[in-house]
């Protein structure tokens, strides 16, 4: 199950996906309950309080502040790690190379390195279940992520969105934004209109 704990929130937030394994038969579960993006500037800890007892993990798309600043209190709740592409930065505890496998929830996700809107970012992607986080790559509606940001760079997104649409293929059942609303009608087409629009813009 995923659910984003900062749907409702109305501050300066990411989204901030909490992924539950799905109970199977009734029984326990192997998957891992884990946050992807601890957003920002709302009470994280009081939210993920009411909705699991722990946490295995926090995974990190990349280290703005919007995607970061709930970190510190998740880490001292809940005594989580987090793991991230740069790990020199303070909010990641443990660092992901392209190519490596995270648990996530009952999902083997790929990390995938997307540089353009910040310089460790990475995208998550499940090629079992059809599932991607894309962090602030592209959005819904044919959006895709600022590059006027330190470290951005329209032509290396521009790259990135094509590495991750080749990656993905037209199988994606979902597409979890770092802003904005899930895509899970035709999130393979979505993902193209965002790099149609990233190309031209
Ligand atoms: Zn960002």
């Amino acid at each position: 199950m995923i659910h984003n704990i900062a749907r409702d929130v109305q501050a300066f937030t990411s989204n901030a996906f909490l992924v539950s394994p799905e109970a199977r038969g009734g029984h326990g579960d192997d998957g891992r309950t884990v946050l992807v993006d601890a957003g920002a500037n709302f009470d994280a800890v009081s939210h993920l309080e009411g909705d699991v007892d722990h946490l295995d993990a926090v995974v990190l798309t990349h280290t703005h502040p919007d995607h970061v600043g709930n970190v510190d209190a998740i880490r001292e709740r809940f005594g989580v790690e987090t793991w991230g592409f740069d790990g020199s930065h303070d909010a990641v505890d443990n660092a992901v190379d392209d190519g490596d496998v995270v648990r996530i929830g009952t999902g083997d996700y790929r990390a995938l390195h997307t540089p353009g809107h910040a310089v460790d970012h990475l995208c998550l992607h499940d090629p079992d279940g059809g599932v991607l986080f894309a962090g602030d790559l592209v959005f819904a509606g044919g959006s895709f992520g600022r590059t006027d940001l330190p470290g951005g760079d329209r032509a290396t997104l521009v790259e990135s969105i094509e590495r991750v649409v080749d990656t993905v293929g037209p199988e994606l059942q979902a597409l979890h934004t770092g802003h904005g609303p899930s895509v899970v009608d035709e999130p393979s087409r979505a993902l193209e209109l965002s790099l149609q629009a990233a190309r031209t813009r």
